[in-house]
């Protein structure tokens, strides 16, 4: 069942002769459940696309239909209220509030959207990442990867339909990144969310079950068979 789709999606900055098409005429398809990598050099359009796709962006043309609605018929704060009840967001910047413990990070959006916890789910995230016994700490007393699997905890806390990630292991070392990227796969298995991530490192790419390559704005290769339109 497809989940999110973009049709002709167009972003151009500038103009006339100094015009850049960041994203030039993308047509996607991602069905519910998987998790798919953008990959492409630097420049290539990656972050502009997912900016698009996720409604923190508005597209110079063409559309992004999210359960049968374009985003972008929707007013500034009616979109950034479906953006903090339907999506989640991982940037390669961990952006942890430095005052507030792992646990009370995660609980954040939460609260912000007047919503009770729900305890057992959160349980059950915490441990897959990994974090139970690091939910007291303060971000500056925990590692790069967990303060990063404390970020995806907080994505995560409000059941997103979609998570998106913008090299979300951009700031960790090999290692630690493919590591974080196996964490997101297992929970985008067994909790059913739909992961769409930017990466411009193939092995972490590779992990992903569908790899979209971007090339100056435009698809340049599709492993999702079938998927695009
Ligand atoms: P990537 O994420 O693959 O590195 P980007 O989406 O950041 O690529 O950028 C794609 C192209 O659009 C680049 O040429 C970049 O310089 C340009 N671009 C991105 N954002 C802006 C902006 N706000 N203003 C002008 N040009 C931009
Ligand atoms: P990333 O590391 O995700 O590729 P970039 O460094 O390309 O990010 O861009 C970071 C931010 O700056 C993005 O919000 C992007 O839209 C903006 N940006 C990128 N290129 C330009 C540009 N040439 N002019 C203005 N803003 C830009």
């Amino acid at each position: 069942m497809e989940i999110i789709r973009c049709e002709e999606l167009m972003k151009t900055y500038g103009n006339n002769s100094a015009a850049v098409h960041a994203v030039d005429g993308v047509n996607l398809s991602f069905e519910q459940g998987t998790f798919t990598a953008i990959t492409g050099k630097s420049g290539s359009g990656k972050s502009t696309l997912l900016h698009l796709l996720s409604g923190l962006d508005r597209p110079t043309s063409g559309k992004v239909i999210y359960q049968e609605n374009n985003l972008f018929q929707y007013n500034d704060n009616q979109l950034s209220v479906l953006r903090r009840r339907r999506f989640g967001f991982v940037f390669q910047a961990y952006n942890l509030v430095r005052e507030l413990t792992a646990q009370e990070n995660i609980l954040l959006p939460v609260m912000l959207d007047n919503r009770k916890p729900d305890e057992e789910y959160l349980k059950r995230l915490t441990d897959m990442l990994g974090i139970e016994d690091r939910l007291n700490h303060l971000p500056g007393a925990m590692s790069g990867g967990q303060q990063q699997r404390v970020c995806i905890a907080r994505a995560l806390a409000n059941k997103p339909a979609i998570l998106f990630a913008d090299e979300p292991t951009g700031n960790l070392d090999g290692k630690t990144g493919r590591e974080v990227l196996t964490l997101m796969r297992t929970i985008s298995t067994e909790l059913g969310i739909t992961m769409i991530l930017v990466t411009h490192d193939l092995g972490v790419a590779e992990q992903a079950d569908r790899i979209i390559r971007l090339e100056d704005g435009k698809v340049a290769e599709d492993s999702g068979e079938g998927a695009s339109l």
